[in-house]
């Protein structure tokens, strides 16, 4: 409050109204702290509202993981027979010829473009199981369009 003290300072005349200015100025000071109190307040629980927010936007649950999974498969025309979420050490998913998908746990809390790529690849991979230019393409053109 340094600003205060000054002010407090400047207005400290010799006169007989010196007094009350004072007196006013504690008023206002102290309203001024309330108020930068009561800001600080909302300005904190406004950062951590949008952080809850960016957390919540960024992370799925399993379900919703699996219905967006299925979702992708209708655009892209395949028909996953099982689909798996479970930690995996090397990878972030893994396809089996069977139709049976399997999706790294710590994918549910990768950004939404990141998820879409990595389920894309893997349904595609039902479709075409190398990655050669016809891969490529299809996994490029279905990402763009959305
Ligand atoms: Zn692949």
């Amino acid at each position: 409050m340094g600003v205060f003290d000054n002010l407090e300072k400047a207005l400290a005349f010799d006169s007989k109204d010196g007094e009350g200015v004072i007196e006013n100025l504690d008023v206002l000071k102290n309203r001024f702290r309330e108020l930068i109190e009561e800001g600080k307040k909302e300005y904190l629980s406004l950062g951590r509202e949008l952080m809850e927010d960016k957390k919540i936007e960024q992370s799925v649950s399993a379900e919703i993981f699996k219905a967006k999974v299925l979702a992708w498969a209708k655009k892209i025309k395949v028909k996953p027979m099982e689909i798996h979420i479970r930690p995996m050490k090397r990878k972030w998913a893994s396809s089996s010829s069977q139709g049976r998908l399997t999706f790294d746990v710590e994918l549910l809390k990768q950004p939404a473009k990141f998820r879409s790529k990595v389920v894309v690849h893997e349904l595609l991979h039902l479709k075409i199981p190398n990655h050669g230019p016809l891969f490529r393409s299809l996994a490029k053109a279905l990402l763009s369009i959305r």
